[in-house]
């Protein structure tokens, strides 16, 4: 059996780690934060999130990472409730607007996605909320990310992870991978050795591999609960002018001309909603911004009328910052040799971390097995 270490504990390592146990690998993970700690250094549990893909058509990888993770939360969420639960993931009906015209808004009926996702159609100009070019409709799954990632970490341990919780040393990748190395032989001398690392360490890759492709994308998020009267006798056909808020669903407008993102998404589990966001390349503050918290009000309640309702309350919990870990040239994923170790890098999946999550497990395994590990 190999034993491979995977480095990080964010949703990638994780459903690495997974992946490689469900194959039959022997998995050590070695990590600075797992799930439970909450610190700008590691994004995922900052995450909205929700499946939305960004691949364009000619992004073979991420177009097939994206269409694996949605299948297997889609078959996990329609054949298996109670699972879902317990992963913190949940299928609701998705409303995806372009606020300007792109490529792919001026014929939104040929998108690549649209024939591998459920319900997905094209919506009329008439039901278009107000500053919105196109849009389009279908099922898409909202993730509760600090449920999710806790869901992956009790799963790898249940098929045999160990654990190491420890910061490797930066900036030279063959140092980290010694003190990896030190750390296994003194914490559990007779683990088999090590076939190959997976490097799964996100933003952290920009001092650890280092990696000056690397860069955060700052997102600001609230956490709110959304209250209300229903008032049956104004609800319309169209659920995206629907005064309910009995009828939950996700609301997303993308606005590539700016550098923010406007989303309504219920989390899984809970009474609460997440309303986003911002998109800011290049900003490391983890400082929530009291002038960007009241743009994304007042842009999600322009998204959703029914937030506009007399009597409706939104009430914020908690402003959230995270760094999406960023690449030039898209995420990494590909076999290094390092003094050699094999090291197979899974980083710089910027915003999409959670949809890539299974499909690039998957690439890294079809890698290893190119290495006959
Ligand atoms: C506001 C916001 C909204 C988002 N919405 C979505 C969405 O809707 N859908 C979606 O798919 N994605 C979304 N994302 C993106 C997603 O959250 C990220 O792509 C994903 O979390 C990245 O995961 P990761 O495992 O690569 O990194 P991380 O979660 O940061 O994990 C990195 C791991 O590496 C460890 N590490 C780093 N350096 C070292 C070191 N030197 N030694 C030891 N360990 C180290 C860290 O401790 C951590 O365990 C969103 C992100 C944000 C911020």
């Amino acid at each position: 059996m190999s034993h491979i270490v995977v480095i990080g504990a964010g949703v990638i390592g994780l459903q690495t780690a997974v992946s490689l146990l469900e194959a039959g690998y022997k998995v050590t993970i070695i990590a600075k934060h797992f799930p439970g700690e909450g610190t700008i250094e590691y994004t995922s549990p900052w995450a909205g999130a929700q499946w939305r893909t960004h691949a364009t058509a000619d992004q073979k990888d991420e177009c097939e990472w994206d269409i694996s993770s949605y299948k297997q939360w889609a078959e996990v969420a329609q054949s298996d409730p109670e699972k879902a639960k317990e992963m913190g993931i949940e299928t609701y009906p998705s409303y995806f607007y372009w606020a300007t015209e792109t490529p792919e808004s001026t014929s939104p009926s040929k998108i690549w996605f649209g024939p591998h996702i459920l319900n997905f159609s094209v919506l009329p100009a008439t039901s278009l909320p107000p500053n919105t070019h196109a849009g389009i409709r279908y099922t898409s799954i909202a993730i509760n990310p600090p449920k999710y990632i806790s869901y992956l970490l009790n799963h790898a341990t249940s098929l045999g992870a160990t654990l190491i919780h420890s910061t490797l040393p930066t900036p030279t990748l063959a140092a980290a991978l010694t003190a990896a190395e030190t750390l296994l032989s003194q914490q559990f001398p007779q683990a088999p050795p090590i076939s190959a690392f997976i490097n799964c360490t996100g933003l952290g890759a920009r001092v650890l591999v280092p990696d000056a492709l690397v860069h955060p994308i700052r997102g600001q998020t609230l956490l709110a609960k959304i209250s209300g009267v229903d008032s049956p006798a104004q609800k319309s056909e169209n659920p995206v002018f629907s005064p309910s808020l009995s009828v939950p669903a996700i609301h997303t407008r993308e606005d590539v001309a700016t550098p923010s993102v406007t989303y309504i998404i219920p989390r899984p589990g809970t009474d609460t909603w997440v309303l986003g966001g911002t998109k800011e390349v290049g900003n490391w503050s983890a400082e929530a911004d009291a002038g960007t918290t009241e743009g994304i009000l007042k842009r999600c309640c322009e998204l959703w009328p029914a937030l506009q309702v007399p009597g409706v309350e939104i009430e914020v919990l908690a402003t959230q910052v995270g760094l999406r870990p960023g690449r030039t040239g898209g995420a990494r994923v590909e076999v290094e040799e390092v003094e050699g170790r094999v090291v197979v890098h899974e980083y710089g999946h910027a915003g999409a971390g959670f949809q890539n999550s299974v499909g690039s497990a998957a690439k890294v395994l079809g890698l290893l097995e190119g290495r006959g590990i």
